[in-house]
């Protein structure tokens, strides 16, 4: 090789090396940030825990470990139900919870969960995300400084634990039992005397009798619980919760110091764990409903006579609380409207395919 083509070659070399050294600092890469999550859920309920870790997994994945998010379970930081205040306070950045835990700020924050007889999986999610359901919410919790999107869903749940059987409405008068949400005044008005516990919490008050009857989520996590040991009627539908959808709250503050980029991976993760939490409940309640059935428990369903009284007592519930509240009735109006279409358009083909298909 010439001098002169080795200088030249050495000196692109170098050029080359000085901007690759130069790069980092020239380009400063996103600063690095880590969030606390309180959740309202045991880490034994993986399921729905999994919805918070799914959003912290997802988060630090696209963000190469630049973005962290601690989640906690119920009770370490704050209470199971105090989820909402610790974000809407800015006491800690994010959480992840079930917005029905909060009816007694807002009875409009049911329609971020599940109403009873309400919508399915399908239709609660095109509701959400494609007929202006998180927009509607959004307004809602503006006033609480918080942030919300749809970051998890168990489907149908089943219809809870008794440790007698309840053929009646009659035979639901003067139970205790623990049911959240609207679900809970429904029972309610059918007599019912209503406790709202948090997870971790059921078992030993079912066990101690402090409550008759508690409902959880469906068989993957209700086995986890032990009910069975101490109540054997499971029932079922969970007609006060057809498809609930657990949810992450950001505090506004915090969201509005993240980057663009940032925003779109934490709103990105959340519609992971939106998806993900149902894919692991259709995968883990078909094996655990059969392992509950082995061990004796008693399945039962609803009979029409209290069906139709708990869906008569829901929709004039509704419309009481629409009477008194324009922010309830504007979103009542709006998922009614979407509710009614989409019914007639599944009954149509869904339903049809479904009665004759899944025949047990
Ligand atoms: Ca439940």
């Amino acid at each position: 090789m010439k001098r002169r083509d080795f200088l030249k070659k050495a000196a692109v070399g170098t050029a080359a090396a000085t901007a690759t050294v130069a790069a980092p600092a020239v380009i400063a890469g996103p600063k690095r940030i880590r969030w606390r999550m309180p959740t309202s859920w045991p880490k034994a309920f993986d399921t729905i825990y999994g919805g918070a870790e799914t959003v912290a997994d997802r988060v630090k994945a696209m963000t190469g470990g630049r973005f962290e998010i601690i989640p906690y379970a119920g009770g370490e930081l704050v209470g199971g139900l105090e989820v909402f205040d610790a974000v809407s306070q800015g006491t800690f950045q994010m959480g992840h919870t079930a917005s029905y835990y909060y009816i007694g700020k807002n009875p409009a924050f049911a329609f971020d969960t599940t109403l009873p007889f309400g919508l399915n999986y399908r239709q609660q999610n095109a509701w959400l995300y494609g007929n202006g359901g998180i927009e509607q919410m959004r307004k809602v919790y503006s006033d609480f400084n918080i942030v919300n999107f749809p970051a998890g869903n168990t489907g149908a749940q089943m219809g809870g634990w008794f440790r007698k059987e309840v053929n009646s409405v009659a035979d639901l008068k003067g139970l205790k039992m623990r049911i959240p949400g609207l679900g809970g005044k429904v029972m309610n008005r059918l007599g019912v005397t209503v406790q709202v516990l948090a997870g971790g919490d059921i078992y030993p008050a079912l066990e101690r009798g402090v409550i008759d009857a508690t409902e959880w989520v469906g068989p993957y996590d209700d086995e986890k619980a032990g009910f069975y040991k101490v109540a054997k009627y499971y029932y079922y539908p969970g007609w006060w919760e057809p498809a609930p959808t657990l949810s992450l709250y950001v505090n506004r503050k915090a969201w509005d110091s993240l980057s663009k980029e940032y925003q779109a991976i934490v709103s990105t993760a959340a519609a992971e764990a939106n998806q993900k939490m149902m894919v692991d409940y259709d995968t883990k309640n078909p094996k655990a409903l059969q392992s509950l059935v082995k061990k004796g428990v008693q399945l039962r369903t609803y009979t029409d006579e209290i069906l139709e009284a708990a869906q008569k007592e829901a929709f004039g519930l509704y419309a009481e609380l629409a009477a008194a509240d324009p922010t309830y009735k504007a979103i009542y109006e709006n998922w009614s409207k979407f509710k009614k279409d989409s019914d007639q358009w599944l009954s149509t083909e869904e339903t049809a395919y479904a009665a004759f298909v899944f025949k047990r």
